[in-house]
This record gives structure tokens, sequence and C-alpha cells, in this order.
């Protein structure tokens, strides 16, 4: 048992508070890792907040980090203490029909579960204070400074590789770029809309970047991301609020009928619908990226879908986090993918609520938060 630092949450919306816990070794087919950076997502606030999630206290949040493997449990053959890696809140077992399929990374042991407070090997979590249990996080809880996640939720990855970089790939940059890339997939010359230009939606424009997308139309109700937009190659703008008709009528105006694809990084429901009645009739594609309020419904004419249009959605931008994890980092070691100019803050440990706080104001895209401070 290992005795460390971890910001609990005790009650929903409050802030979270420094711990002495302790953190259980690493069962079959698990290990403990040694988180050294990570960062904050919307995910985890919105299951902090628990306005429209379902709440699951006291918990330790957090999924996007880096760090290094401490000790690993029995069965675990591929990785060792002292290898770098990413934790990942969507699996990958290797062994079942969506694992063996190349359309999808759905892993049945293994995919996200934003419910589950506990390990599946023994349904017990590896937290405790006092003997008391605390609840993981989409098997991650990486706002402890040693934690313990499934073999199949960890991408080793070149230990070369900045982990206080690279560690926004273990979320939020690889779900945008890949949900771009890997499902719009906008060919040559398309125009693009991404709804949300928080980290995830510029990641998402990025990714309409590398595809050659000849325009970028970033939609945001906060007009404070436009100017950041600009350096991930978006160039027009529009913000819902400054519009008496529907946005979807507003970008269909703009585009001569509506945008080849359009990528929706918000959370919010009617961002959605919007974002799927903007692609154009014929070919438009639009996938859907954000987390939902549990209750949302989506509502549209089934004649929109006639006419020939598209709708997808995506957890992690459909990489498998395992086998393909490892090569997005070599794009950034490459430069074939910046990740700085996600990252906006970086705040100690010892400060994390600091981080909620530049989030909710929708002041920053990635806050670091170093593990050491
Ligand atoms: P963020 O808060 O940094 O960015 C969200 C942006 O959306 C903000 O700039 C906000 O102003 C904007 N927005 C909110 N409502 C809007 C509306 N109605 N119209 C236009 N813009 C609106 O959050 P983030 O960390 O970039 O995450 C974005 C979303 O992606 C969240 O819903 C998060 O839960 C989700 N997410 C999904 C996955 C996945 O695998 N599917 C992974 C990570 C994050
Ligand atoms: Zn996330």
């Amino acid at each position: 048992v290992i005795r460390c630092r971890a910001a609990v949450s005790w009650e929903a919306g409050k802030p979270l508070v420094m711990e002495e816990v302790e953190v259980a070794p690493p069962q079959a087919m698990e290990v403990r890792m040694k988180i050294l950076y990570t960062s904050l997502c919307h995910t985890d606030v919105y299951f902090w907040e628990a306005k429209g999630q379902t709440p699951v206290f006291p918990r330790i949040f957090g999924h996007e980090a880096g760090g290094i493997i401490e000790s690993v449990g029995e069965g675990v053959t591929e990785l060792a203490p002292g290898d770098h890696v990413l934790p990942i809140f969507t699996g990958e077992c290797k062994e079942c029909a969506h694992c063996k399929s190349e359309e999808s990374n759905m892993c049945d042991l293994l995919r996200i579960n934003t419910d589950r407070g506990v390990m599946i090997n023994d349904g017990k979590s590896r937290f405790t204070i006092n003997g008391k249990p605390i609840y993981h996080f989409l098997g991650t809880s990486t706002f402890s400074e040693y934690t313990v996640v499934h073999v199949g939720c960890v991408a080793k990855i070149n230990p070369l590789a900045p982990l206080d970089k690279v560690c926004v790939l273990s979320c939020g940059i690889s779900t945008g770029f890949g949900a771009t890339v890997n499902v719009a997939k906008p060919p040559k010359g398309s125009t693009v809309a991404v709804f949300g230009l928080g980290a995830v939606g510029l990641a998402a424009a990025e990714g309409a970047r590398a595809s050659g997308a000849s325009r970028i139309i970033g939609v945001d109700v906060n007009p404070k991301r436009f100017e950041e937009a600009m350096k991930f190659g978006c160039a027009e703008f529009v913000n819902p609020m400054d519009h008496d008709k529907p946005v979807q009528e507003v970008i269909a105006e703009m585009t001569n009928g509506g945008v080849d694809r359009s990528v929706e990084c918000t959370g919010n429901i009617n961002a959605m619908i919007s974002a799927f009645e903007c692609v154009h009739d014929g070919w438009g594609v639009a996938v859907l990226v954000g987390v939902p309020h549990k209750e949302a419904e989506f509502k549209t004419h089934p004649m929109n879908f006639l006419n020939e249009r598209t709708l997808k959605g995506t957890f992690f931008g459909n990489y498998k986090p395992r086998s393909d994890i490892p090569a997005v980092v070599e794009k950034y070691m490459n430069k074939e993918l910046e990740l700085e100019k996600f990252i906006t803050h970086s705040v100690p440990f010892s400060e994390i609520n600091k981080a909620f706080g530049y989030m909710l104001k929708g002041e920053s895209l990635r806050c670091i938060i170093h593990m050491d401070g």
C-alpha cells in the first residue's frame, strides 16, 4: 500500500480537498502508476458538478494525464516499472469483437463507463481513507499522486516524449483530432464547422487543417475563444448569440447550403442539433463529441436524414488507446502535431481548484497540473 496525496471530491460542486489516501497494490491485469502531470477536461467538470450526470461521491476525478509505471499486477507482461504511459478513459482488451474490428474502439470489457466507481476485477476501489473507499472515475482517477488502472487502459509511449505536454493526448487533443481525421474525414478542400472552441474543438479544427480543409468555421457562445482559434486555422466565426435565427441557417447562408463536415465539441444538445442541421444535404457528415446531459434528447426532422445527411458520434476520436496512441505521440515528436498552443495555464497540484475556475470561466484551454507542487 502506498500513502500519497490525492484531491478528493467529497460533494458535488464543492472544492476538491487535498487528502492523504491509501492506494492498494495493483491486482491481476492492473498497474499502479505515479502520475506526474494531469490536466482538466470538461468531462471531469460535468461529473464533479453532477448537475446533468449521476452523482458518485466521494470520488477522485481526473482522466487526462501522463505518468510512469510504479508496479504491475499478476498477468501483466506488456508493461514494467519505469515505462512512460498515458492512462486512457476507454480501454482496449485486444480480444473482443470491437478490439478485433478495424471500425470500432468500443471495447466490450473496458469501454468508457462514467458511472462505475470501482475496478472491474473485484468490484472494489483501490483508494481508501482510514479504510473507507473513495471511488474511481473513468477507471483512471489521475488527481492522485498514485493511481491503479487496468492494463487495457494504458498506452505505453516513447520515454523521450515530455509528459507535461503529451499528457493532453490522453483525452482532449486525441479526441478532437481523431473526431475529424478518423470519423468526419473531410476531403481536401472542404468546409468544416467546429462547434465549441475549447481544447477538444480546437483539436478538431487542427484535424480539419491537417486534412486539407479550405474553410474552417468556428462556432462558440464565448467570443473570447475566437482570437485563440485563429492559431488553429479557424478564420471565420459565428456566435449563435449574435443572431435571431438558428445558427444552422446562418451557416447555410455562409456556405451556399451547408458545410461538408461539422464536429460538435460543446456537450450542449442544441449545438448538437445545429451541428447536424448545418451540414450540406447529399453528402454532409456531422460528428458529435460533446458529452450530453443524461436526460438530453436529440430531435430533428427525419427528412434531414432522407436528404442524405449523416450523423455520427465518437469517443476518443475512434482511436484504440493501446494500438494507436503511441503513434499520435510520435506525431508530436516529429513536429506534425503541435501541443503547446493548447496549454494555456499551469498550476501546482496543491492549487488544483484553480484549474476548475479557469475552465468554468472559459479562460483556459488546458491547464496542466504539476503533481510535485
Ligand atoms: P471546454 O469547456 O473547454 O469547451 C467547450 C466550448 O463549447 C466552450 O468554449 C463553450 O463556450 C462552448 N459552448 C458551450 N455551449 C455552446 C453552444 N450552445 N454553442 C456553441 N458553443 C458552446 O470543454 P472541452 O474540454 O474542450 O470539452 C468539450 C466537450 O467534449 C465536452 O462536452 C466534453 O465532455 C467532451 N469530451 C468528449 C470526449 C469524447 O470522447 N467524446 C472526450 C473529451 C471531452
Ligand atoms: Zn476528457
